[in-house]
């Protein structure tokens, strides 16, 4: 039988939760005289901790309940807060399968938690059989799985995450920031499921406010009350709840801008494709291209004298540039500028 108790740090399930002035009063209208806020200006109060408005506008379009979410400083502080809960620094463990997102690894060592990399095999999918033998280990409390994958684009096998989400004694975080760019299921629906599965989202990608800084964990309520004993009171401001809550109204618009950038993603990989630089053009379910150049250093140069900014990840992969979908006229741009390259 699972046990969420037997994963959380002691320390966390012992310490007493910092308790804000809204935690004790929880109505919205009075006189406040309890937070030191000064009584003057628009943006004078401390935000909602809870977030709650924000929460029931997700939940309704996302069919879940509201103890069932988290919301953070951007999916970055949910990275970090699931190593905060689970991993005892120098002792625990978290796996990852390189090439991926690198702030995996970063929390990992700002918390002092060893990683285990399992390197993704020739089709980008996760390793089974090498992953395997970890399933029962004590120290191993996390395994992040990106789907759609960044850098390389492509889903993981949906088979293959059900599977170590079942074999797996420790959490799976499973990593969706790309997913409503592709057509595969989310896993948002499975949390009901499995107690250790933690569905990340964000609203810097399909959603179009990276600049907001919020991410969405979507995990049993049990884990959901672990993050909330630990986050920073006020962790996401007014105006960028305001501002989140506000892009909700309007989902007919994220839609069609989605689908917007699917279109030219395809229309960008098959141009692409047909230029000589170009060794291969990898299946995107994200709103970005991996490609393998004969030469990525130099054109990764050449783009950025011509002011283009794409991502090298040579470093990962060879010879491979990341690419962000644009809109037309900036993806046009960059397919010129490629056209005319002369290395
Ligand atoms: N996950 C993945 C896979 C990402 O690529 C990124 C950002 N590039 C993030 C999470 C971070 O998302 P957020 O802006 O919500 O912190």
């Amino acid at each position: 039988m699972f046990d969420i108790n037997k994963l959380v740090r002691e320390n966390i399930k012992r310490l007493t939760p910092y308790s804000c002035a809204r935690d004790d009063y929880k109505g919205t209208t009075g006189v406040f005289l309890d937070a030191n806020e000064n009584p003057f200006g628009s943006l004078n109060r401390y935000p909602d901790p809870y977030q709650q408005k924000l929460k029931a506008a997700i939940c309704k379009i996302k069919g879940v309940q509201e103890t069932s979410i988290f919301l953070g400083n951007g999916s970055d502080e949910i990275i970090d807060l699931c190593f905060r809960v689970f991993c005892n620094p120098g002792i625990d463990k978290a796996m990852i399968f390189p090439p991926t997102y690198g702030m995996y690894e970063v929390s990992a060592s700002v918390n002092d938690v060893a990683i285990i990399k399992v390197p993704l095999n020739n089709e980008f999918q996760i390793n089974i059989k090498e992953i395997e033998p970890y399933f029962k280990d004590e120290k191993l409390k996390l395994m992040f799985i990106c789907s759609p994958n960044n850098p390389t684009g492509n889903c993981m096998n949906h088979s293959d995450i059900e599977y170590i989400i079942r074999n797996f004694d420790g959490i799976v975080v499973l990593d969706e920031a790309y997913s409503d760019f592709s057509n595969e299921a989310s896993f948002i629906d499975k949390t009901d499921l499995y107690p250790n599965l933690i569905v990340m989202q964000t609203f810097s990608k399909a959603l179009g406010l990276a600049s907001v800084r919020i991410g969405i964990a979507f995990s049993d309520p049990a884990i959901i009350h672990y993050f909330n004993r630990i986050k920073p009171p006020y962790n996401i401001s007014t105006i960028n709840q305001e501002a989140a809550l506000n892009k909700l109204t309007d989902i007919e618009l994220i839609m069609k801008q989605v689908n917007v950038i699917k279109n030219e993603r395809e229309r960008l990989a098959s141009e692409l494709a047909s230029l000589n630089i170009t060794c291969k053009v990898f299946p995107s379910d994200a709103n970005f291209l991996l490609i393998k150049v004969k030469d990525a250093n130099n054109i990764y140069n050449y783009l950025v004298n011509n002011e283009i900014i794409v991502r090298n990840r040579s470093s990962l992969i060879d010879n491979c540039l990341r690419i962000t979908v644009g809109t037309k006229d900036e993806n046009d741009k960059l397919l010129d500028a490629l056209k005319r390259i002369n290395l």
